[in-house]
């Protein structure tokens, strides 16, 4: 159990207030002990909050006056204040066994806890699920959760879990389910193990088992070059095509069915397949938008003015581990609190350094390199050409890092950005998504200040973007969605 430990005070807060200051760690608070960020809000929202904190040595009383309701206006340093539940499965297709050694430490966790599925959208294979779990979901309403179904046969489910608890876990999600609990599930689709048939038996077992879940999605497993499991390979395009059709036949059959769509591909078999994206409205809302399931369509929605606010954040890797709760529980991706809009957000250097130290000042009508994973580039490509401008280009960065098939921008790390922008010219304005960055480090530990050229940092959204290539807010280009193959 650690102590919540303030990182910040707004100020003129009650909490600031009343006098408490970052570094503070909290004893009790209204005498009791919170076990996690989510038991914090409930204790905090009362009014007239006690706290006993621990400032170096000295213990202290605080008592601050507010209001039922009223922020407290405090931030304290993780989500889950005593230990983090870790799963007890061991599935091939685990992508924290494909990591390379030597990375920080926190990127190695597997995480199983239904309260990180509550406040960041991980997934739960509910396996370490118990009683006691399903009473505080229910009590305190923590819904939506998301679970990891794979496979409805328990077999199936238990051999991809490795794990023999994984075939009667499910127990849970029909329990979830029976007290209204919304949840979004999801399946990795790991060809040659559950897909084709297996894919179809489990949407049909969805259909009968589980059709008041929210939504399912399907997206690929994700492979580095650091793989060993034999058994886990990359989609053949044959593969891909196939879960796209598998994936629309069932959509037709919950339409009729249950009236919703239920189950979406992620973006990636799109982009495999070299096929459209499916319009807006089969998306439904963008449940599953921090899945990859509609980001390539919202970004468009959010690039050609369609909308006028991002749809939703975009998760890296990192969507908990640094996890600070700092505004809805995320942590800052870049810590300089700093879209990149007003420039450089990323060095204390506008600008690129060349060979003998000089710092080189990209002007502001400077041509400009748009970093972004491969797939990235195929959403890019066609909305940037719509522009006909020359003076803007997408540049992809090749995963090299990782291997295997990870072309996502949130995988994206320093040292593939070095070796792009090392051939790039010094005098080009360069930006990146931070959805590749958590604290302003990369998944490989370099931060952007040790990049080659000077670049800036944008929230991972077509309005951010916008903004930053000097659009106007909304109008053209128009919104047509085609990948570039
Ligand atoms: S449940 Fe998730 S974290 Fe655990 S082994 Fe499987 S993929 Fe990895």
């Amino acid at each position: 159990m650690s102590l919540p430990t303030v990182t910040l005070v707004a100020p003129g807060s009650p909490a600031a207030a009343a006098g408490l200051m970052a570094g503070d760690e909290v004893l009790r608070l209204n005498g009791q002990v919170p076990r996690d960020i989510i038991e914090w809000r409930f204790l905090a929202d009362e009014a007239d909050v006690d706290l006993e904190i621990r400032r170096g040595n000295v213990e202290l009383q605080i008592d601050v006056a507010k209001a039922e309701g009223q922020p407290l206006g405090a931030e304290v340093e993780s989500a889950v204040f005593d230990r983090v539940r870790t799963c007890d499965n061991h599935c091939e297709f685990c992508f924290i066994y494909q990591l390379p050694k030597g990375l920080r430490k926190s990127l190695y966790l597997k995480d199983d806890d239904y309260r990180l599925s509550f406040l960041y959208g991980n997934f739960t294979t509910l396996t370490r699920f118990t009683e006691a779990d399903l009473e505080r979901v229910i009590t305190e309403r923590l819904s939506p959760l998301h679970v990891s179904i794979h496979a409805t046969d328990p077999d199936i489910r238990s051999r991809m879990l490795k794990n023999p608890r994984g075939g009667m876990s499910l127990r849970w999600l029909r329990a979830l389910l029976d007290n209204g609990i919304t949840v979004h599930g999801q399946i990795v689709v790991c060809p040659g193990v559950n897909d084709g048939a297996i894919l179809d038996d489990t949407l049909a077992g969805v259909l009968d088992q589980y059709p008041e879940l929210a939504s399912i999605a399907c997206v690929p497993l994700g492979l580095s070059r650091f793989n060993k499991e034999p058994a886990m390979r990359m989609h053949t395009l044959p593969e891909a095509e196939a879960v796209i059709d598998t994936v629309h036949d069932w959509q037709d059959i919950f339409l009729a069915t249950l009236g919703h769509r239920m189950v979406l591909a992620a973006d990636e078999y799109y982009l495999m397949a070299g096929r459209p994206f499916p319009d807006a409205e089969t998306y439904a809302g963008f449940d599953m938008h921090e899945d990859g399931i509609g980001m390539a369509r919202t970004f468009a929605m959010e690039f050609t003015g369609e909308v006028d606010a991002p749809v939703g954040p975009q998760s890296g890797f990192f969507a908990w581990v640094d996890g600070a709760p700092a505004a809805g529980y995320r942590a800052p991706r870049n810590p300089a609190g700093d879209t990149g809009l007003r420039g450089c957000a990323s060095s204390s250097a506008d600008g690129g350094v060349d060979g003998g130290g000089v710092i080189l000042r990209p002007r502001a009508d400077a041509p400009i390199g748009i970093l972004t994973g491969e797939f990235g580039a195929k959403i890019l490509q066609p909305l940037i050409a719509q522009l006909g401008r020359d003076d803007i280009r997408v540049i992809p960065v090749a995963n090299e890092f990782f291997g295997g098939n990870t072309a996502v921008t949130g995988l994206m790390v320093g040292e593939d950005l070095a070796r792009v922008l090392a051939d790039e010219p010094m005098t080009h304005r360069y930006l990146l998504p931070d959805v590749c960055l958590s604290e302003g480090r990369f998944l490989d530990g370099l931060t952007v200040d040790s990049l080659p050229r000077a670049v800036s940092v944008l929230p991972t959204n077509g309005i951010a973007l916008r903004h930053a290539l000097g659009l106007p807010a909304s109008g053209s280009p128009t919104s047509t969605m085609e990948t570039a193959r």
